[in-house]
C-alpha cells in the first residue's frame, strides 16, 4: 500500500515536470504565471518543478517581464549546455549525424558516404560509429553529457529490449542493428524509421507545427510518409504503418526494390524517376551535370538538373507525369487518412514540390474525394533536407521531455 501510494505521488510529480517541460521547451522564454496557464498546474506545483528544473540545472533565469502594476516576472529559459543530443541519419547513399544542444542549436555535424549497392550492415554499423565518434571528437563534448543517440533508418523498426530493423529494399532482414552498434558506443540508442523521424521535426519545428492529424510525405531514393494522429506518430500494429512508398498505384507497373511491382516508389522515388526519363539527348546532359558535382550525391545533382530543364519537352512530360502520380500518392492519403495537412518533405520532395507544388495539388484534388480534400492543404516541408538528421535527435530529446532519461546525478 505505502509503495503504490508514493509510486502514485512519483508518477504525478513526473507528469507535471513533464508538462512544465514540454510547454517550456516550445514557447521560450516564459514566466511561471504562464506556465501555469499553459498547463493547468497550481502556482504552487510550477513553483516547486520549476525549482526541481533549476536545482538540476535544466532551467535557467534568463531575466524579467514586467507585469501590468504587480512585480517583475522572471523569465525561464532551458539551459542549452544541460546536456546535449546527437541525432544520425542512415541515409541511401550516406550516413549524417548532428550534434545539438538542448535546445537543438546544433554543435557539430558529420558525415561518411554510404554507397548505392553497398549497403551491406557491417558497412552501415562502421559508418554509424565514425560518425557518433566525429561529432563527439569535433563539439568537444564529454560523452557523460550526452542525453541519447537518435538514429534514423529506411528500414522498420521493430521496438523491443533491442531495435531491429528490417529493410526490405536494402535486403536487411531482421538485422540487431541494437546490438550490433553496442559494441562501438554506450550512449542510450533510440532508432526509429527516418519518414517518422522526419515527420516528427516538421511537426515540433516545422510545417506540421500545430497539427494534430497529419501526413508527412517524405521522398528521397525510397518514398514513405509518417502518419501524424491525435498530435503524435501512428505505428500500426508492428510499427510499420506509413509504408506509403509501397502502395501500389499500376497494376502490373515498374518492377519495385521491394520486389512487387506497381508501387509508388517506382514512379516517384529519386531514382526512379531518372529510370524513367528516356529522352537520350536531355538524358546525356542530365548524367553531365550529375559527374559535374562531385560533393552532392549524383541523384541529387542528376534530379536538380532534370527539374530545371525547361527546354525540354521530355522532361516537361516526364514531370507532369511524377506531379500526377505524386498526386494520386496525396489523394490515396487523404482518402483514407482524412489529414488536415499534407507535407511534403525529403530531398526529392522538396525539388519536386519547389517546381510542381500547383500540378501536384491540382492531382491530388482530381483523384480525392471532394469533402476531406476541402480540410486538407499540401505544404511544402520547411525544414530542408537537414531534418533527417535533426528529426533524428529528438528522438533522445522526447524521452528527455518526457522524464524517461536525463536527471543525472
Ligand atoms: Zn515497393
Amino acid at each position: 500500500m505505502h509503495g503504490r501510494r508514493s509510486g502514485t505521488l512519483r508518477d504525478l510529480r513526473r507528469e507535471n515536470r513533464s508538462a512544465v517541460l514540454w510547454s517550456l521547451y516550445f514557447d521560450r522564454p516564459r514566466s511561471r504565471q504562464d506556465l501555469g496557464a499553459a498547463t493547468g498546474l497550481s502556482p504552487a506545483s510550477v513553483t516547486n518543478v520549476v525549482r526541481e528544473l533549476l536545482d538540476e540545472g535544466i532551467v535557467t533565469e534568463v531575466g524579467s517581464q514586467d507585469s501590468d502594476g504587480g512585480r517583475p516576472r522572471r523569465l525561464l529559459d532551458v539551459y542549452a549546455e544541460h546536456g546535449f543530443v546527437i541525432g544520425v541519419d542512415v541515409g541511401e547513399t550516406r550516413v549524417q549525424a548532428g550534434l545539438y544542444d538542448l535546445t537543438l542549436v546544433e554543435r557539430a555535424k558529420a558525415e561518411r558516404p554510404f554507397g548505392p549497392g553497398e549497403h551491406d550492415v557491417a558497412a552501415a554499423v562502421q559508418a554509424i560509429a565514425d560518425t557518433l565518434h566525429a561529432v563527439l571528437a569535433d563539439a568537444a563534448v564529454d560523452p557523460a553529457a550526452v542525453l541519447g543517440v537518435g538514429i534514423g533508418v529506411p528500414a522498420i523498426v521493430e521496438q523491443g529490449p533491442e531495435a531491429v530493423v528490417h529493410g526490405q529494399t536494402f535486403g536487411w532482414n531482421a538485422v540487431p542493428l541494437e546490438r550490433l552498434l553496442r559494441a562501438h558506443t554506450d550512449l542510450p540508442l533510440r532508432f526509429e524509421n527516418c519518414a517518422k523521424t522526419t515527420g516528427q521535426a516538421e511537426l515540433w519545428f516545422g510545417a506540421g507545427r500545430g497539427a494534430r492529424t497529419a501526413a508527412v510525405a517524405l521522398i528521397g531514393s525510397g518514398v514513405g510518409a509518417s502518419l501524424v494522429s491525435g498530435g503524435s506518430i501512428y505505428r500500426g500494429v508492428n510499427s510499420s504503418a506509413g509504408e506509403w512508398g509501397h502502395t501500389t498505384i499500376i497494376a502490373d507497373g515498374r518492377r519495385c526494390r521491394c520486389g512487387s511491382s506497381g508501387c509508388l516508389e517506382a514512379y516517384v522515388g529519386a531514382e526512379a524517376i531518372l529510370e524513367r526519363f528516356a529522352d537520350p539527348a536531355a538524358a546525356m546532359s542530365v548524367a553531365d551535370s550529375a559527374s559535374a558535382s562531385a560533393s552532392a550525391g549524383d541523384a541529387e545533382s542528376a534530379l536538380a538538373a532534370l527539374v530545371a530543364m525547361d527546354e525540354s519537352p521530355a522532361a516537361q512530360a516526364l514531370l507532369a507525369q511524377t506531379a500526377e502520380y505524386l498526386g494520386i500518392g496525396i489523394a490515396n492519403l487523404v482518402n483514407l487518412f482524412n489529414p488536415e495537412r499534407v507535407i511534403l518533405a525529403g530531398w526529392a520532395g522538396l525539388m519536386l514540390g519547389g517546381r510542381l507544388l500547383p500540378a501536384i495539388r491540382s492531382a491530388a484534388e482530381r483523384h480525392s474525394l471532394k469533402h476531406p480534400f476541402a480540410a486538407t492543404s499540401i505544404e511544402l516541408g520547411r525544414l530542408g533536407p537537414e531534418s533527417m538528421v535533426l528529426g533524428a535527435a529528438t528522438l533522445p530529446l522526447e524521452g528527455f521531455l518526457n522524464g524517461a532519461i536525463g536527471h543525472r546525478p
